[in-house]
This record gives structure tokens, sequence and C-alpha cells, in this order.
């Protein structure tokens, strides 16, 4: 089936095309392809790269730099940025705190913030989670105490994805611990990272690489005209920003680029000259996921055509439930086809396995986190059951 796109928006998909893997260089590309760490430095020059192009913020309102594209656009603006192995806009930036400033951000932090954080001259860290506040987020306890111009930081956030990059942290802190609800003491602040009292300590994930932190504030001192929106109405805003996360999460292109790059393992992986695409288990498996995969991407396009006003469908949970269901799905299917070597991701540059073969395990174990993160998969079930089937 081939989904049939008008001239207008054939045409764009080939401007993206053309874009991507012409501006963004293959250097980069090569590495995201290979799912291989990128550097901070090649980050946030691609993100630059875009940004001078007009295509790291096209979400945002149009006077911030976004553009006036139509949601099909922009999908498939986003979809051929992961099928050309570009690395995404910082997210933390472009679809979560830039967002919410340019919606409820003053003037005057507005001018401060959104031309930096579109261009990734500030690299953003999410301050949301805390040790006992992840599912139930409303339960967090950092505090922030007024004193005069200022506010007295004091708590712990955890998880924070790339906080050794961070040079701000936007976090949602309890400004009133006394409300008589949980969710209306609650304020969305921005702290520089460098402030006397906040310190970053790393965590050691599965697959032994450093992604994410323990960020702790010791009276740390923020600044009141760090405040964004209202005092206290922070938690509306945080919403905001849940949504737009998840559908930021349904990695469709992504997907689909890992799974033809696995069909062409595939080819390679068979022993005594014959290919594993010939063996039809494998085969059906690979077809079976190529399947589910178009389902997805059409309930996608079914979001993206129901998507009113910038608010996310209520089916955005369908996405981000099984989009990372199947993102995880594609990586064990690589671990099955490199088979024994999936067991060598330590083997040195001087090993003759396939570089493939070396990242698959760590690769599969580090997406063991797209089914906790963006609102794990069990609260977006509930989400489903409340909102689609009326349960
Ligand atoms: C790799 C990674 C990166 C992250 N990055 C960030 C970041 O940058 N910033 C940030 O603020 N946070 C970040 N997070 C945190 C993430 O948002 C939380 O992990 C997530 O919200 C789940 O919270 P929790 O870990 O406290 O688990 P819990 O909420 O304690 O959940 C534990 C288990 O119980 C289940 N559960 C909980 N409540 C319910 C319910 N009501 N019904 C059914 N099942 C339920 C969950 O699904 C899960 O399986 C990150 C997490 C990961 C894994």
């Amino acid at each position: 089936m081939k989904l049939q796109l008008s001239p207008e928006d054939a045409a764009f998909r080939e401007e993206m095309r053309t874009f991507f893997t012409t501006q963004v260089p293959q250097t980069t590309r090569d590495i995201v392809a290979a799912r291989r760490e990128l550097s901070k430095e090649l980050i946030v020059q691609t993100q630059q790269i875009l940004n001078g192009a007009g295509l790291a913020v096209p979400n945002w309102p149009v006077e911030w730099g976004g553009r006036d594209w139509t949601p099909l656009q922009r999908h498939i603006w986003h979809e051929e940025m992961q099928l050309a192995s570009v690395p995404l806009p910082l997210a933390f930036n472009a679809s979560m705190v830039g967002p919410v400033i340019a919606a409820f951000g003053s003037q005057a932090i507005k001018e401060r913030f959104l031309a930096k954080t579109a261009n990734l001259d500030i690299w953003w860290s999410q301050g949301f989670s805390e040790p006992e506040a992840g599912s139930d987020l409303a339960s967090l306890r950092t505090t922030a105490i007024r004193e005069g111009d200022e506010y007295v930081v004091n708590g712990q956030k955890a998880w924070t994805t790339l906080g050794q990059y961070g040079d701000w942290i936007f976090c949602l802190v309890r400004t009133n611990p006394e409300a008589p609800k949980r969710q209306q003491g609650i304020s969305f602040l921005l702290i520089d990272m460098t402030s006397p009292g906040l310190t970053v300590r790393p965590i050691e994930l599965i697959d032994g690489g450093y992604e994410v932190n323990e960020v702790f504030f010791d009276n740390v001192r923020v600044p009141i005209e760090n405040l964004v929106g209202e005092e206290n109405h922070g938690w509306d805003y945080a919403k905001f920003l849940l949504g737009n996360e998840r559908v930021g999460v349904a990695p469709v292109g992504s997907t689909k680029r890992l799974l033809a790059q696995a069909k062409t393992y595939a080819q390679s992986a068979g022993s005594g000259g014959t290919s594993l695409l010939d063996d039809p288990l494998v085969a059906a498996h690979i077809t079976e996921l190529e399947n589910e995969l178009l389902a997805l991407e059409l309930t996608a396009l079914r979001v993206v055509a129901n998507s009113a006003g910038g608010k996310p469908h209520p089916a955005s949970s369908v996405l981000k439930l099984r989009g990372t269901e199947l993102q995880q799905a594609v990586t064990e299917l690589i671990v099955d086809l490199a088979g024994p070597a999936s067991l060598a991701s330590g083997a040195g540059p001087d090993s003759d396995l396939p570089d493939w073969t070396k990242v698959a395990t760590p690769q599969f174990l580090n997406y063991r986190k797209a089914s906790i993160y963006g609102g794990s998969n069990e609260v977006q079930r509930t989400i489903v059951a409340g909102t689609i089937l009326g349960l």
C-alpha cells in the first residue's frame, strides 16, 4: 500500500528530503545510522543548521521562528528528518520549554530566551521527575520559597536526561506547600545550572552509558523574573508540555529506517553464503513488523488530521504506546539477527565483527527506556481507556 500525497505535499516532501540529505553533514548522519552516541557539539551544530533554514522549531508561533505549515507538513518534516538519520532538534528546547515560554511566558522572558532556545545556544534540561514523583508527578516535593526578589529552591530531581550538558533547567517546583490540592501549589521555574548550590550527579544506565542524572538543589537562589506565567499555575503549563512530549516520542520515521537497516543486516547475516532473509520465520517476522509499522503510520496521519488548534488528539497516547513498542520490537529483532555476535558489545576496533552486531545489545537495553519516559506505557493505557474507550 502506498500513501498518496497531493502534488504540493509531495513537492514539500522532496524539498525536505533534499535539504536533510545535502545540508546536514553525512558524517553526522552516519553516526545516527550506526546508532553510535553523538557528541554535544554535533547535536548543537545540526540544530543550528536546521534553525538557520527555519527548520528547527516549525511548531512554534511564526513570530518566534515557527512556520505556518499544515499538520501534515509538520509530520512530513519530522518523518523525513528521521528517515535521513538527522539528529532531531533537542526535544527539551524545541518541543518542551520553547512552546511553554511562547504560550505562557511574559514578553520579557520570551525575548530573553526564545531565539537562543531555538538555536540551541542554551541547552535546556527537564527537571520534572523526582525519586518519589514519576507517574504521580503531582506529588513532587522540591520547594521554591519566596524571599524578597528571589525563590530559594531545595530538593532533588531525577532521571534528568543529558543534564551533564545542560546550561539551564526548567523545573516544576512547589511554591505553595499549603495548597489544598497537590496540583495547585506548583510553579514552572527556569534555573541557571551554574547557580551556587546546584549539583548534577550522573547515573549509569544498563547499557553502560551516562545519559541521565540526578540534580540536587541546596538553597539555590533564583530571581523571581525566572518564573514562567503565574505562580502556582505550573501544573497547567506542565500538562500542555507533556501533551507535546507524547506526540514527539512516536518515532515512526526512525523505526522505519531501522527496520530497513535490519533487512540489510539480515541479508549479510546468514551462514554458508545464505541470507537470513531466506529463512521463512525471519521473513515472516520482518513482514509482520512492516505491517504493524504501516498501521502505526496511518494512525499517526489520522492523529495529524484530527488535531485541532494545536491540541494533541487523545490518540496521541496510542501513538506513544504503539510507537515505542515497535521501536523496542525492532531493536530486539536486530539482537536476534546478530545471534551469538550480539554478546560482543565490548569487542574492540580490531574485532572483525560488523559494527551493527556490537551495538545491537546495548541499543536493545537502552531502548527499554522508551516505554517509561514521556509517561509510562501503563499510564498511556489508562489514558486510552478513559479518553478513547470511555471506560
Ligand atoms: C531514560 C529516561 C530518561 C528520562 N528523562 C527525564 C528527564 O529528562 N526529565 C524528567 O523530568 N524525567 C525524566 N524521566 C523520568 C520519567 O518521566 C519517569 O521515569 C516516568 O514518569 C515514570 O516514573 P518513575 O520512574 O518514577 O516510575 P513509577 O511512576 O514509580 O512507576 C513504576 C511502575 O509502575 C507503573 N505505574 C505507575 N503508576 C501507575 C498507574 N497509575 N497505573 C498503572 N501502572 C502504573 C509504571 O508504569 C511503572 O511500570 C526519564 C526516564 C527515563 C527512564
